[in-house]
Order: structure tokens, then C-alpha cells, then sequence
């Protein structure tokens, strides 16, 4: 008999969980208005907001804590991430930054300028953020298979080549690099295939543009071209991380993802001109160039996570589960954006909550209905999210209504995906009875989704 898949882990350490019953979980969320950001922590079961800073490091990082070295400047820490970085991705120059909204920030600083075009596939909104506050445009060229949720396409992260050039073409001399993020999160976690990364960084350097690799899921992105792409399937992890970063010219890194951190981030490059301009917002914004807003310890931690999670068992391990989960829900017949991603389910609320009207937030609506039944929290990632057209100030219903479920890197077991999928199974079954949704009573002029105050109707 052939063995079963397990985990490449075994547990050494535990945190317990805290379950609650129906009705305190319909007082809290009525306290939160509806607002699962703005539940406690402690009333939650199991929690997937998200999947950024809330992976369980390993004894190994654990150990590396110990070691960390917080001498200002010049610690031994540092020159131990510094020479990892250096290994996994082949670039020399590396600044650390507390995390990967902070490494934009820090490069975005010295090469955005005010009216300047930043293409890129689906930039994460941070990113987003960071490029049209100093006034800039960022354009999306992803592929357009990406927006049907239903196809089964291996790279739906791609870049496409056409929308890119014309870009390029329409704005020479104005587009000071192009972002290039695996996986792409904003699609669903969805990789970008190594030929897509080549020509994709070919086109741009063509127009003289460079490539800038955001970064968050680089190791994910690299089993998927080693279990999708031709010619892969016998290189290890770390030999298609290098590959895919010898095609780019820096990248910014949350390493709150694929490092398998709490918190940190760097930047790095071969581009002298880019590191000594990057160096000069490091000091003002995140401190001395060899902690950069990071202890010691904490780069000790990262150096062993990029490490260790660039490893082929560990990567299976967290895609495997994810996967699982998914298998499930195939069998509930309950509608996701397919093929899973790396790091998450996207539900498609528009086809499970049908009768709730898209003016009162399905996505939103299922995302209070799933932790109303069993306490998980996932988030929305639609009509909310969307916030206003800034001219008109109208909702924005053009794009996809979605409830996330983000899973934590090694942090819980494939029974609780099971009581996941069997909660969503739950709601699933009483769709048709739920007819309404929730209307907004507060929210904030610029990224409402955190902070919205909402009731039941
Ligand atoms: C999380 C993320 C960021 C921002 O990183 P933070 O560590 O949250 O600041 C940027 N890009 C992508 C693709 C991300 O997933």
C-alpha cells in the first residue's frame, strides 16, 4: 500500500484554541458592526484573515532568536541575513526594513516621481498606495484569464506581454520600472510562469525599463513552476528562485509571508545607483542601514526561514494543505477561484449568496455568515475592499466579490480544514434562505474596509 501524505513537521510547541458558542459569536460581531477587523483575536476559532506574520516558526528560528546580535551598527546578525538574501536570490546589495510596505517606501522614495507610470501584474495595494501617493499612476497588465474564476489555466498570475508593451510603448521615458509580483496576490495567489518572468523582463529591458519582483510569495511561486512548468520538475527550490531573479533587476520582499516571520522585509539589488539612493530614505525611515528597522534577533529568524522554506518538503507541506482544502470544497460543489492559489481560497460570494443584492455586500455577508457558524474569520476581498470611485463617489461593483481564507503557514492541522470546509458546506446549504445582506453606517474617507461600521439588515 502506498503511504499516505503527511506533513514534513512534527510539533513541539502548542497554543491552545478557544471555541465559543452561536450566540456570543452574534454579540460579538454585532459589537464589531459587523466588522470582523474589529473582533477580538480571542473570539476566534480559526482565524484566516490573512496569512502575513502569522506563520509558527520553526526551533530552528526559534534558536536563531538567541543567537541575534543588537549592536547597532555592523551586527553579526545582519551580515548572516545579508549573506542569505545574497545565496537564495544572487543579488549583492541587500537594506533590511521592518516589513514589505516599509521596503516600498524606502526604494518607491528615491525612484517615483510625480507622474510617472509603474506597470505591473495587479499591484498589491500597498504598492498601489506607495506609487499613487507621490502622485504616479500604476497600471494593471495582467493576464485576462486572470478575472474568470472558473478557468483552469497553470500561470494566471501572467503578465501580459501585449497590455504590457503597450504601456511601454505609450510612455517612454516615463515609466521609471515595472513591478512584477509572484504570486500574484491580488488575483488569488495565482504564480507566474518562469517563460512569463523571462519575457516579461526581456520586453521591459527592451524599452530600457527595469523589473522590480515583489517578492511576498517568491518560494510559492517556485514550486508551482517546479510542479507546472516543463523542464523543472528535477531543479530544487532554490535553484528556481535563483533563475527567477537572474531574469529581474531588484525586488522588495515582505518576508512576513515566504520568510515565515512575524514581521521584517528587505530590499535588494545588483543596481549600485539604486542601493546608495534606497540607502539615503533607510536612515530617516528605518534606521541604520544594517538593521533597518529590524532587532538582530528577528534577522537571525528570517535568515533561517528563507532558509528553511525554500526547501521542496516544506513548500509541499503548506501547498498540500491548501490544496486539501480545496478538494473539499470541490465536493461541496461551493464555487472558488480556480486553480487554488499558494496561500488562500477565494469563494466567489456573487455565485454562493445569489440572493443577497451586490448593494448590500454578498462577500461581506457570507464573511459574517461563516463566523457566525463556527467562529473562522476570513475577509472580504470585494465590493467593500472596492471603496468609492474617488470622482463620483459611487460604489465600486465592477470588479469581483470575494471571501478570502488565507491559511497560516504551519499553524494548523488538516482537521481543521475540515471544520472549514464543513462550516462553509453548512452556509452553503442555507443560501437560498438568505436574502439580505448589510448596509454601511460609518466609514472612512480612504481604506474603509478596516475600519467599516456596518449593520445587519
Ligand atoms: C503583504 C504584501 C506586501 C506588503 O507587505 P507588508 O509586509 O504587509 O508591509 C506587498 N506586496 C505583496 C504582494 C504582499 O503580499
Amino acid at each position: 500500500m502506498e503511504l499516505p501524505f503527511a506533513e514534513a513537521w512534527k510539533i513541539k510547541m502548542i497554543e491552545p484554541l478557544r471555541k465559543s458558542t452561536r450566540a456570543e459569536r452574534e454579540q460579538w460581531l454585532k459589537d464589531a458592526h459587523y466588522n470582523v477587523f474589529m473582533l477580538k483575536a480571542e473570539q476566534v476559532y480559526i482565524d484566516c484573515l490573512t496569512d502575513s506574520g502569522t506563520g509558527a516558526m520553526s526551533d530552528r528560528q526559534w534558536a536563531e532568536l538567541m543567537l541575534g546580535d543588537e549592536s547597532y551598527a555592523g551586527a553579526t546578525s545582519f551580515f548572516k541575513f545579508e549573506a542569505m538574501v545574497q545565496k537564495i536570490f544572487g543579488f549583492k546589495y541587500v537594506i533590511p526594513t521592518h516589513q514589505g510596505r516599509a521596503a516600498e517606501n524606502v526604494l518607491f522614495s528615491y525612484l517615483v516621481k510625480e507622474g510617472n507610470v509603474i506597470p505591473g501584474n495587479a499591484h498589491f495595494d500597498t504598492t498601489k498606495g506607495h506609487i499613487e501617493s507621490r502622485k504616479a499612476q500604476a497600471i494593471d497588465v495582467t493576464c485576462d484569464e486572470a478575472r474568470d474564476t472558473q478557468l483552469e489555466v497553470p500561470f494566471k498570475g501572467n503578465v501580459s506581454l501585449e497590455k504590457l508593451e503597450r504601456v511601454l510603448e505609450q510612455n517612454k521615458g516615463n515609466v521609471p520600472f515595472m513591478v512584477l509580483t509572484i504570486t500574484n496576490n491580488t488575483v488569488g495567489g495565482q504564480p507566474v510562469s518562469m517563460q512569463n518572468i523571462r519575457e516579461t523582463a526581456e520586453l521591459c529591458h527592451r524599452y530600457g525599463v527595469p523589473v522590480v519582483m515583489d517578492s511576498a510569495r517568491f518560494a510559492e511561486n517556485a514550486y508551482f513552476i517546479k510542479t507546472r512548468e516543463a523542464g523543472y520538475a528535477d531543479k530544487t527550490i532554490k535553484e528556481i528562485a535563483r533563475e527567477m531573479y537572474s531574469h529581474v533587476d531588484a525586488m522588495t520582499m515582505s518576508a512576513k509571508k515566504d520568510g515565515v516571520v512575524n514581521m521584517g522585509g528587505f530590499i535588494a539589488t545588483d543596481n549600485k545607483d539604486w542601493y546608495e539612493g534606497a540607502k539615503l530614505y533607510c536612515i530617516p525611515f528605518e534606521g541604520f542601514i544594517t538593521y533597518g528597522g529590524m532587532n538582530g534577533r528577528d534577522l537571525n529568524a528570517l535568515a533561517q526561514g528563507l532558509d528553511e522554506n525554500t526547501e521542496f518538503d516544506m513548500l509541499e507541506t503548506r501547498i498540500h494543505q491548501v490544496q486539501y482544502l480545496a478538494s473539499l470544497l470541490d465536493e461541496y460543489g461551493i464555487p472558488y477561484q480556480r486553480p487554488v492559489g499558494g496561500h488562500a481560497l477565494f469563494i466567489d460570494a456573487d455565485k454562493v449568496l445569489c440572493n443577497v443584492p451586490k448593494e448590500e455586500f454578498p462577500a461581506q455577508t457570507l464573511t459574517c455568515e461563516l463566523y457566525l457558524e463556527a467562529g473562522i474569520r476570513g475577509c472580504e476581498i470585494g465590493y467593500i475592499l472596492a471603496d468609492r470611485d474617488p470622482e463620483t463617489r459611487e460604489n465600486r461593483f465592477g470588479g469581483l466579490d470575494l471571501l478570502r481564507l488565507c491559511i497560516a503557514r504551519r499553524v494548523y492541522t488538516d482537521n481543521h480544514m475540515r471544520v472549514i470546509a464543513a462550516a462553509l458546506k453548512n452556509v452553503y446549504d442555507r443560501r437560498n434562505d438568505i436574502t439580505r445582506g448589510v448596509a454601511i453606517e460609518w466609514e472612512a474617507p480612504l481604506m474603509r474596509h478596516f475600519t467599516v461600521q456596518l449593520k445587519r439588515l
